[in-house]
C-alpha cells in the first residue's frame, strides 16, 4: 500500500504493527516468480524499529501508486467535499512524461546514457553517507548499474539530481552476488565513481 499524502509505502512490522517507509529505505526489490499478473515484488526494507523486514507489493503499488494511480481520496476545503486526486495527478504525470520529464531516471553505465525507469527496476539500495547507492537493472539493455544519488532522487517522483555518481563497474546479474559486491564496493573508500550529468 502506498500513502500518497506522506509519500510512503505501508508495511507490516512484527514490533510496531504497521509502519510507513520511503522508497529510499528499501534495501532489495525482487520480482517473485509465478503469478504473472499482477506481478508481485518482495521488498526488504529498513524498518524504523531497527530491523529489516520483507513486505510484498504489487507492480501497480510499487510503480504507479507514487504517481497517483492508486486514487487518493482527500477532503477539499474549498469545495468542502471528498475528492479524488486520481485524475489530476495522473494527468499531471502524463503531461510531464509527455514533456520528456521522467518520474525516475538513472545513468546506465554499460550504455553510457541516461534511462528512464520505475521503482521496479531498483534491485539493491544501500545508504552511503548522506546519499543512497542504488543498483538498477536497466529495462532497455538489462545491464545493472550503480548510481549514488540523493534520497530525494529516489523518494520523490519527477525530482532528479542534476548530477549523480556512477560506479564504473559492470555488475553480475546474480542477486546475492550483486548485493555482496555492491556493499563491498560502497564500503571501500576506493571505489571508482564518475560524476555525470543526468
Ligand atoms: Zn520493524
Ligand atoms: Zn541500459
Amino acid at each position: 500500500m502506498y500513502d500518497g499524502l506522506t509519500g510512503r509505502y505501508t508495511f507490516g512490522c512484527p514490533v510496531s504493527g504497521e509502519v510507513r517507509v520511503r522508497l529510499s529505505r528499501f534495501r532489495t526489490v525482487e520480482r517473485l516468480g509465478g503469478a504473472a499478473h499482477p506481478a508481485v515484488y518482495r521488498v526488504r526494507f529498513a524498518c524504523p524499529c531497527g530491523d529489516d523486514h520483507d513486505g510484498l507489493l504489487t507492480h501497480e503499488d510499487l510503480d504507479w501508486a507514487p504517481l497517483g494511480a492508486a486514487g487518493e481520496v482527500f477532503f477539499n476545503v474549498m469545495t468542502r467535499r471528498l475528492e479524488s486526486t486520481l485524475p489530476d495527478l495522473l494527468d499531471q504525470a502524463a503531461r510531464q512524461i509527455g514533456a520528456g520529464e521522467w518520474p525516475w531516471s538513472f545513468f546506465c553505465y554499460p550504455e553510457g546514457r541516461v534511462r528512464p525507469i520505475f521503482p521496479s527496476a531498483f534491485r539493491v539500495l544501500v545508504p552511503a553517507d548522506e546519499r543512497v547507492g542504488v543498483a538498477v537493472r536497466c529495462p532497455d539493455c538489462g545491464g545493472t548499474s550503480v548510481n549514488l544519488v540523493s534520497a530525494r532522487h529516489v523518494d520523490e517522483p519527477f525530482y532528479n539530481d542534476a548530477r549523480v555518481d556512477v560506479i564504473e563497474h559492470i555488475f553480475s546479474h546474480d542477486h546475492e552476488f550483486l548485493l555482496d559486491s555492491f556493499r563491498a564496493d560502497l564500503e571501500s573508500d576506493a571505489f571508482d565513481a564518475r560524476r555525470l550529468e543526468l
